[in-house]
Protein backbone atom coordinates (compact mmCIF):
# COMPACT_ATOMS: atom_id res chain seq x y z
CA UNK A 1 0.00 0.00 0.00
CA UNK A 2 2.90 2.09 0.54
CA UNK A 3 3.99 1.28 -2.50
CA UNK A 4 0.42 2.52 -4.10
CA UNK A 5 0.67 5.94 -2.36
CA UNK A 6 4.53 6.66 -3.40
CA UNK A 7 3.27 5.99 -6.72
CA UNK A 8 -0.12 7.74 -6.35
CA UNK A 9 2.08 10.99 -4.70
CA UNK A 10 4.61 10.69 -7.67
CA UNK A 11 1.47 11.01 -10.26
CA UNK A 12 0.32 13.99 -8.58
CA UNK A 13 3.46 15.89 -7.73
CA UNK A 14 4.12 15.26 -11.51
CA UNK A 15 0.64 16.90 -12.04
CA UNK A 16 1.70 20.52 -10.77
CA UNK A 17 5.23 20.68 -12.48
CA UNK A 18 7.76 18.08 -10.34
CA UNK A 19 9.25 15.37 -12.35
CA UNK A 20 11.36 12.67 -10.41
CA UNK A 21 15.04 12.02 -9.90
CA UNK A 22 16.98 9.05 -9.36
CA UNK A 23 20.16 11.89 -8.34
CA UNK A 24 18.95 12.20 -4.22
CA UNK A 25 22.30 15.02 -4.48
CA UNK A 26 19.60 16.83 -7.36
CA UNK A 27 16.58 16.60 -5.59
CA UNK A 28 14.84 19.95 -4.65
CA UNK A 29 12.31 17.87 -2.59
CA UNK A 30 13.00 14.76 -0.78
CA UNK A 31 9.75 12.87 0.51
CA UNK A 32 10.09 10.12 2.61
CA UNK A 33 7.30 7.31 3.19
CA UNK A 34 7.30 5.45 5.67
CA UNK A 35 5.89 2.15 7.46
CA UNK A 36 5.85 1.59 11.23
CA UNK A 37 4.54 -2.28 11.13
CA UNK A 38 8.18 -3.09 12.81
CA UNK A 39 10.31 -1.47 15.63
CA UNK A 40 13.37 -0.74 13.44
CA UNK A 41 11.73 1.41 11.01
CA UNK A 42 11.36 4.58 13.19
CA UNK A 43 15.17 4.65 13.95
CA UNK A 44 15.54 3.95 10.07
CA UNK A 45 13.42 7.09 9.26
CA UNK A 46 16.15 9.54 11.40
CA UNK A 47 18.96 7.29 9.97
CA UNK A 48 17.85 8.62 6.64
CA UNK A 49 17.18 11.98 7.55
CA UNK A 50 20.55 12.50 9.25
CA UNK A 51 21.66 11.61 5.67
CA UNK A 52 19.47 14.55 4.14
CA UNK A 53 20.64 16.73 6.63
CA UNK A 54 23.88 16.66 5.43
CA UNK A 55 22.37 17.24 1.48
CA UNK A 56 20.34 20.25 3.16
CA UNK A 57 23.05 21.97 4.23
CA UNK A 58 24.58 21.86 0.95
CA UNK A 59 21.43 22.94 -0.19
CA UNK A 60 19.15 24.82 1.71
CA UNK A 61 16.49 25.21 -0.50
CA UNK A 62 15.89 21.39 -0.53
CA UNK A 63 12.66 20.68 1.18
CA UNK A 64 11.82 17.13 3.54
CA UNK A 65 8.95 15.66 3.74
CA UNK A 66 7.76 12.36 6.03
CA UNK A 67 5.32 11.00 5.23
CA UNK A 68 3.11 7.49 6.14
CA UNK A 69 3.04 5.52 9.31
CA UNK A 70 5.89 6.99 11.42
CA UNK A 71 5.03 10.23 10.55
CA UNK A 72 1.67 9.11 11.84
CA UNK A 73 3.12 7.63 15.01
CA UNK A 74 5.30 10.33 15.88
CA UNK A 75 3.99 13.89 14.89
CA UNK A 76 5.51 16.38 16.04
CA UNK A 77 7.61 14.63 17.62
CA UNK A 78 9.32 14.59 13.86
CA UNK A 79 9.79 17.93 13.59
CA UNK A 80 10.87 18.31 17.35
CA UNK A 81 14.04 15.34 16.48
CA UNK A 82 14.98 16.89 13.07
CA UNK A 83 14.02 20.56 13.37
CA UNK A 84 15.05 20.72 9.37
CA UNK A 85 12.05 18.55 7.95
CA UNK A 86 9.51 21.31 7.09
CA UNK A 87 6.30 18.70 6.11
CA UNK A 88 4.83 15.61 8.03
CA UNK A 89 1.61 14.19 7.12
CA UNK A 90 0.67 10.85 8.26
CA UNK A 91 -1.24 7.99 5.48
CA UNK A 92 -4.76 9.71 5.68
CA UNK A 93 -3.30 13.00 4.95
CA UNK A 94 -0.28 13.23 2.70
CA UNK A 95 -2.40 15.04 -0.30
CA UNK A 96 -2.11 17.93 2.34
CA UNK A 97 1.59 18.11 0.61
CA UNK A 98 0.67 19.32 -2.68
CA UNK A 99 -1.21 22.74 -1.20
CA UNK A 100 1.59 22.92 1.55
CA UNK A 101 4.54 22.97 -1.01
CA UNK A 102 2.97 26.09 -2.74
CA UNK A 103 1.58 27.95 0.25
CA UNK A 104 2.94 26.77 3.44
CA UNK A 105 6.77 26.81 4.80
CA UNK A 106 6.06 24.17 6.99
CA UNK A 107 3.07 22.17 8.42
CA UNK A 108 2.53 18.64 10.34
CA UNK A 109 -0.72 17.09 10.03
CA UNK A 110 -1.32 13.83 10.73
CA UNK A 111 -5.00 13.84 11.53
CA UNK A 112 -7.77 11.64 10.04
CA UNK A 113 -8.88 12.57 6.82
CA UNK A 114 -10.87 9.23 5.49
CA UNK A 115 -10.56 8.65 2.04
CA UNK A 116 -10.30 12.39 1.36
CA UNK A 117 -6.69 12.26 -0.13
CA UNK A 118 -8.47 10.30 -3.05
CA UNK A 119 -10.11 13.57 -4.22
CA UNK A 120 -6.96 15.54 -4.38
CA UNK A 121 -4.95 12.89 -6.35
CA UNK A 122 -4.52 13.25 -10.57
CA UNK A 123 -5.07 10.31 -12.78
CA UNK A 124 -2.32 8.28 -12.25
CA UNK A 125 0.19 7.74 -15.21
CA UNK A 126 2.04 4.42 -13.91
CA UNK A 127 2.36 2.35 -16.73
CA UNK A 128 3.40 -1.06 -15.35
CA UNK A 129 2.14 -4.17 -16.73
CA UNK A 130 0.35 -4.47 -13.17
CA UNK A 131 -2.31 -2.11 -11.98
CA UNK A 132 -2.39 -1.77 -8.07
CA UNK A 133 -5.58 -0.02 -6.79
CA UNK A 134 -5.89 0.64 -3.28
CA UNK A 135 -9.45 -0.17 -2.68
CA UNK A 136 -10.44 -0.30 1.08
CA UNK A 137 -8.01 1.64 4.20
CA UNK A 138 -7.90 0.80 8.17
CA UNK A 139 -8.34 -2.11 10.21
CA UNK A 140 -11.14 -2.74 12.74
CA UNK A 141 -9.83 -5.61 13.82
CA UNK A 142 -8.03 -5.01 16.46
CA UNK A 143 -4.99 -7.67 15.94
CA UNK A 144 -3.36 -7.01 20.19
CA UNK A 145 -0.03 -6.79 17.95
CA UNK A 146 -0.50 -4.43 14.97
CA UNK A 147 0.10 -0.70 14.80
CA UNK A 148 -2.28 -0.42 11.88
CA UNK A 149 -5.43 0.83 13.24
CA UNK A 150 -3.34 3.34 14.90
CA UNK A 151 -2.23 4.47 11.97
CA UNK A 152 -4.38 4.14 9.32
CA UNK A 153 -7.33 4.21 11.10
CA UNK A 154 -11.11 2.42 11.23
CA UNK A 155 -11.74 0.30 8.15
CA UNK A 156 -12.96 2.30 4.95
CA UNK A 157 -13.76 1.52 1.19
CA UNK A 158 -13.76 3.54 -2.02
CA UNK A 159 -16.98 4.02 -4.15
CA UNK A 160 -17.18 0.63 -6.76
CA UNK A 161 -17.55 3.23 -9.18
CA UNK A 162 -14.35 5.68 -8.40
CA UNK A 163 -12.37 2.59 -8.43
CA UNK A 164 -13.56 1.02 -11.76
CA UNK A 165 -12.63 4.68 -13.28
CA UNK A 166 -8.69 4.08 -11.71
CA UNK A 167 -9.16 -0.18 -13.25
CA UNK A 168 -9.99 2.17 -16.58
CA UNK A 169 -7.20 4.62 -16.21
CA UNK A 170 -4.44 1.69 -15.68
CA UNK A 171 -5.60 -0.34 -18.03
CA UNK A 172 -5.37 2.66 -20.77
CA UNK A 173 -2.03 2.99 -19.68
CA UNK A 174 -0.73 -0.55 -20.60
CA UNK A 175 -1.93 -2.63 -17.60
CA UNK A 176 -2.80 -6.08 -18.13
CA UNK A 177 -2.81 -7.48 -14.54
CA UNK A 178 -4.56 -5.72 -12.18
CA UNK A 179 -4.05 -5.97 -8.24
CA UNK A 180 -6.52 -5.00 -5.63
CA UNK A 181 -5.12 -3.94 -2.41
CA UNK A 182 -6.42 -2.99 1.15
CA UNK A 183 -5.22 -4.09 4.69
CA UNK A 184 -8.67 -6.32 4.77
CA UNK A 185 -9.10 -6.52 0.85
CA UNK A 186 -11.58 -9.14 0.77
CA UNK A 187 -13.62 -7.40 3.04
CA UNK A 188 -14.38 -4.44 0.66
CA UNK A 189 -18.21 -2.80 0.85
CA UNK A 190 -18.74 0.15 -0.79
CA UNK A 191 -22.13 2.48 0.47
CA UNK A 192 -24.19 0.69 -2.14
CA UNK A 193 -23.39 -2.74 -0.92
CA UNK A 194 -20.57 -3.54 -3.43
CA UNK A 195 -18.00 -6.22 -2.45
CA UNK A 196 -14.91 -7.43 -3.85
CA UNK A 197 -15.98 -10.41 -6.05
CA UNK A 198 -18.37 -7.51 -7.42
CA UNK A 199 -15.14 -5.53 -8.66
CA UNK A 200 -13.49 -9.02 -9.54
CA UNK A 201 -16.54 -9.40 -12.08
CA UNK A 202 -16.63 -6.31 -13.01
CA UNK A 203 -12.76 -6.18 -13.46
CA UNK A 204 -13.01 -9.61 -15.64
CA UNK A 205 -15.13 -7.94 -18.32
CA UNK A 206 -12.77 -5.55 -19.68
CA UNK A 207 -10.86 -7.93 -22.92
CA UNK A 208 -7.42 -6.23 -22.11
CA UNK A 209 -7.06 -7.35 -18.44
CA UNK A 210 -5.84 -11.09 -18.34
CA UNK A 211 -5.07 -11.66 -15.31
CA UNK A 212 -6.53 -10.21 -11.52
CA UNK A 213 -5.10 -10.86 -8.00
CA UNK A 214 -5.60 -9.18 -4.54
CA UNK A 215 -4.25 -8.97 -1.43
CA UNK A 216 -4.35 -8.89 1.60
CA UNK A 217 -6.76 -11.03 2.62
CA UNK A 218 -8.26 -11.69 6.32
CA UNK A 219 -9.47 -15.43 6.70
CA UNK A 220 -12.64 -15.25 8.18
CA UNK A 221 -14.01 -12.86 5.64
CA UNK A 222 -13.45 -15.32 2.37
CA UNK A 223 -17.35 -15.62 1.54
CA UNK A 224 -18.24 -18.37 -0.08
CA UNK A 225 -18.37 -15.80 -2.80
CA UNK A 226 -15.30 -15.06 -3.70
CA UNK A 227 -13.79 -18.49 -2.81
CA UNK A 228 -15.87 -20.17 -5.84
CA UNK A 229 -14.75 -16.98 -8.14
CA UNK A 230 -11.38 -18.89 -8.06
CA UNK A 231 -13.81 -21.66 -9.80
CA UNK A 232 -15.29 -19.63 -12.39
CA UNK A 233 -13.28 -16.72 -13.05
CA UNK A 234 -10.27 -18.09 -15.44
CA UNK A 235 -8.76 -14.23 -15.11
CA UNK A 236 -8.13 -14.61 -11.17
CA UNK A 237 -5.33 -15.95 -10.63
CA UNK A 238 -4.47 -19.53 -8.29
CA UNK A 239 -2.38 -17.28 -5.87
CA UNK A 240 -4.25 -15.86 -1.95
CA UNK A 241 -1.98 -14.76 0.78
CA UNK A 242 -3.92 -15.60 3.36
CA UNK A 243 -1.99 -14.80 6.64
CA UNK A 244 -2.77 -16.75 10.03
CA UNK A 245 0.14 -15.69 12.08
CA UNK A 246 0.25 -18.31 14.57
CA UNK A 247 -0.75 -22.11 14.30
CA UNK A 248 -2.16 -22.37 18.20
CA UNK A 249 -5.83 -21.74 19.48
CA UNK A 250 -4.13 -20.11 22.52
CA UNK A 251 -2.02 -17.68 20.84
CA UNK A 252 -4.46 -16.78 18.51
CA UNK A 253 -6.33 -16.08 21.02
CA UNK A 254 -4.21 -13.48 22.82
CA UNK A 255 -3.29 -11.73 19.15
CA UNK A 256 -7.47 -11.49 18.82
CA UNK A 257 -7.70 -13.23 15.23
CA UNK A 258 -11.13 -14.34 15.03
CA UNK A 259 -10.83 -18.28 14.25
CA UNK A 260 -9.37 -21.05 15.26
CA UNK A 261 -6.66 -23.24 13.48
CA UNK A 262 -9.48 -25.49 12.72
CA UNK A 263 -12.03 -22.79 10.87
CA UNK A 264 -8.30 -21.38 8.70
CA UNK A 265 -8.02 -25.36 7.77
CA UNK A 266 -11.56 -25.25 6.69
CA UNK A 267 -11.49 -22.02 4.82
CA UNK A 268 -8.19 -23.61 2.87
CA UNK A 269 -10.10 -26.72 2.66
CA UNK A 270 -13.09 -25.01 0.57
CA UNK A 271 -10.13 -23.39 -2.08
CA UNK A 272 -8.56 -26.73 -2.45
CA UNK A 273 -12.15 -27.56 -3.42
CA UNK A 274 -13.00 -24.75 -5.83
CA UNK A 275 -9.28 -24.86 -7.08
CA UNK A 276 -7.21 -27.57 -6.91
CA UNK A 277 -3.85 -26.40 -7.66
CA UNK A 278 -4.33 -22.94 -5.25
CA UNK A 279 -1.14 -21.98 -4.04
CA UNK A 280 -1.36 -20.26 -0.31
CA UNK A 281 1.22 -17.72 1.31
CA UNK A 282 0.66 -16.39 5.10
CA UNK A 283 2.50 -14.22 7.28
CA UNK A 284 3.81 -15.72 11.40
CA UNK A 285 4.24 -13.76 14.21
CA UNK A 286 7.19 -15.67 16.25
CA UNK A 287 7.16 -15.74 20.59
CA UNK A 288 3.94 -13.82 20.45
CA UNK A 289 3.32 -13.15 24.54
CA UNK A 290 3.27 -16.27 26.53
CA UNK A 291 3.71 -18.12 23.05
CA UNK A 292 5.19 -21.99 24.95
CA UNK A 293 7.11 -24.10 22.60
CA UNK A 294 4.18 -26.36 22.37
CA UNK A 295 2.38 -23.65 20.76
CA UNK A 296 5.30 -22.85 18.64
CA UNK A 297 4.85 -26.49 17.17
CA UNK A 298 1.49 -26.37 16.38
CA UNK A 299 2.45 -23.16 13.94
CA UNK A 300 5.22 -25.87 12.14
CA UNK A 301 2.19 -28.26 12.57
CA UNK A 302 -0.22 -26.25 10.45
CA UNK A 303 2.80 -24.93 7.87
CA UNK A 304 3.32 -29.38 7.12
CA UNK A 305 -0.47 -29.36 6.62
CA UNK A 306 -1.09 -26.39 4.09
CA UNK A 307 2.12 -26.76 2.62
CA UNK A 308 1.92 -22.49 2.20
CA UNK A 309 3.86 -22.19 -0.96
CA UNK A 310 5.47 -18.44 0.51
CA UNK A 311 5.29 -16.87 3.84
CA UNK A 312 6.30 -14.39 5.62
CA UNK A 313 8.08 -15.13 8.76
CA UNK A 314 8.98 -12.32 11.63
CA UNK A 315 9.89 -12.14 15.38
CA UNK A 316 7.49 -10.67 17.69
CA UNK A 317 8.25 -7.01 18.55
CA UNK A 318 6.38 -4.46 20.94
CA UNK A 319 4.52 -1.68 19.28
CA UNK A 320 3.42 1.39 20.80
CA UNK A 321 -0.46 1.92 21.14
CA UNK A 322 -1.10 -1.71 20.78
CA UNK A 323 -3.39 -3.94 23.42
CA UNK A 324 0.10 -6.53 23.80
CA UNK A 325 2.30 -3.41 24.68
CA UNK A 326 -0.43 -1.94 27.32
CA UNK A 327 -1.55 -5.76 28.79
CA UNK A 328 0.49 -8.35 28.06
CA UNK A 329 4.65 -9.42 29.04
CA UNK A 330 6.73 -9.67 25.52
CA UNK A 331 8.31 -13.10 27.70
CA UNK A 332 9.24 -14.97 25.04
CA UNK A 333 13.19 -14.85 25.54
CA UNK A 334 15.08 -12.89 22.51
CA UNK A 335 16.95 -16.60 22.03
CA UNK A 336 13.98 -18.62 21.94
CA UNK A 337 12.29 -16.23 19.16
CA UNK A 338 15.48 -16.01 17.34
CA UNK A 339 15.73 -20.16 17.59
CA UNK A 340 11.77 -20.28 16.45
CA UNK A 341 12.47 -17.90 13.78
CA UNK A 342 15.46 -19.92 12.28
CA UNK A 343 13.32 -23.27 12.55
CA UNK A 344 10.18 -21.53 10.72
CA UNK A 345 11.67 -20.03 8.19
CA UNK A 346 13.64 -23.56 7.24
CA UNK A 347 10.93 -25.23 7.45
CA UNK A 348 9.11 -22.84 5.13
CA UNK A 349 12.32 -22.85 2.41
CA UNK A 350 11.95 -26.63 2.23
CA UNK A 351 8.72 -26.96 1.84
CA UNK A 352 9.09 -23.43 -0.65
CA UNK A 353 11.95 -25.62 -2.46
CA UNK A 354 9.68 -28.70 -2.70
CA UNK A 355 6.73 -26.98 -4.04
CA UNK A 356 8.90 -25.21 -6.82
CA UNK A 357 10.86 -28.15 -8.12
CA UNK A 358 7.32 -29.77 -8.66
CA UNK A 359 7.06 -27.52 -11.60
CA UNK A 360 10.45 -29.07 -12.85
CA UNK A 361 9.38 -31.04 -16.42
CA UNK A 362 6.08 -28.91 -16.62
CA UNK A 363 4.79 -25.77 -18.46
CA UNK A 364 3.28 -22.57 -17.30
CA UNK A 365 1.65 -19.14 -18.52
CA UNK A 366 4.23 -16.61 -17.52
CA UNK A 367 3.72 -13.40 -17.82
CA UNK A 368 6.81 -11.27 -19.09
CA UNK A 369 7.45 -8.22 -16.51
CA UNK A 370 11.68 -7.30 -16.83
CA UNK A 371 14.50 -7.60 -18.85
CA UNK A 372 16.94 -7.75 -16.31
CA UNK A 373 20.01 -7.97 -18.55
CA UNK A 374 20.79 -9.22 -21.24
CA UNK A 375 19.32 -12.42 -22.90
CA UNK A 376 17.61 -12.90 -19.74
CA UNK A 377 13.50 -12.32 -19.12
CA UNK A 378 11.51 -12.09 -15.49
CA UNK A 379 8.02 -13.00 -15.37
CA UNK A 380 5.38 -14.23 -12.94
CA UNK A 381 4.00 -17.40 -12.93
CA UNK A 382 -0.15 -17.78 -12.18
CA UNK A 383 1.15 -19.33 -8.57
CA UNK A 384 3.36 -15.60 -8.19
CA UNK A 385 6.49 -17.67 -8.35
CA UNK A 386 9.34 -15.23 -10.38
CA UNK A 387 10.64 -16.82 -13.39
CA UNK A 388 13.69 -16.22 -14.89
CA UNK A 389 14.00 -17.18 -19.00
CA UNK A 390 16.84 -17.31 -21.06
CA UNK A 391 16.34 -16.14 -24.75
CA UNK A 392 17.67 -14.65 -27.59
CA UNK A 393 14.20 -12.81 -28.24
CA UNK A 394 13.64 -9.08 -27.83
CA UNK A 395 10.77 -7.07 -26.79
CA UNK A 396 8.98 -9.56 -24.65
CA UNK A 397 7.83 -7.06 -22.18
CA UNK A 398 3.82 -7.23 -21.56
CA UNK A 399 3.45 -10.85 -23.43
CA UNK A 400 2.08 -13.89 -21.79
CA UNK A 401 3.92 -16.74 -23.21
CA UNK A 402 4.02 -20.55 -22.07
CA UNK A 403 7.59 -21.42 -20.90
CA UNK A 404 8.63 -24.80 -20.26
CA UNK A 405 10.13 -24.95 -16.59
CA UNK A 406 13.79 -26.76 -16.43
CA UNK A 407 15.18 -25.88 -13.14
CA UNK A 408 14.15 -24.48 -9.26
CA UNK A 409 15.22 -22.97 -6.75
CA UNK A 410 13.54 -21.98 -3.26
CA UNK A 411 12.93 -18.46 -4.69
CA UNK A 412 13.11 -18.58 -8.46
CA UNK A 413 11.85 -20.86 -11.32
CA UNK A 414 14.18 -21.25 -14.58
CA UNK A 415 12.54 -21.72 -18.20
CA UNK A 416 12.40 -21.17 -21.69
CA UNK A 417 10.28 -20.68 -24.09
CA UNK A 418 7.85 -23.42 -25.20
S1 LIG B 1 -6.18 -7.54 10.56
FE1 LIG B 1 -4.87 -7.39 12.38
S2 LIG B 1 -2.78 -7.53 11.53
FE2 LIG B 1 -4.12 -6.99 9.82
S3 LIG B 1 -4.07 -4.75 9.75
FE3 LIG B 1 -5.85 -5.32 11.00
S4 LIG B 1 -5.10 -5.27 13.12
FE4 LIG B 1 -3.28 -5.34 11.77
Amino acid sequence: MNVYDSERLKDTLASRGWSPTEDVEVADLIVLNTCSVREKATEKVFSHLGKFKKLKDKKPSLKLAVIGCVAKELGTVVQKRAKYVEYVFGPQSWHLLLNALENQPSLCDVGNYKLDKFNHLALTKQNHMSGFISIQEGCDNMCTYCIVPHTRGREISRAFDEIMQEVAQVVKNGAIEIVFLGQNVNNYKDDDGKTLADLIRATAKISEVQRIRYLTSYPTYLTDDLIDLFRIEPKLMPFLNLPIQAGSNAVLKKMNRHYSREQYLEIIKKLKTARSDIAISSDFIVGFCGETEEDFEDSLDIIRQVKFVHSYSFKYSQRPHTAALKMMEDDVSPEDKTERLNKIQALLKSIQKEYNESFIGKQMEVLIEENPREGFFRGRSPYMHPVEIKTDKKNLIGQTLPIAIYDASPFLLYGEIK
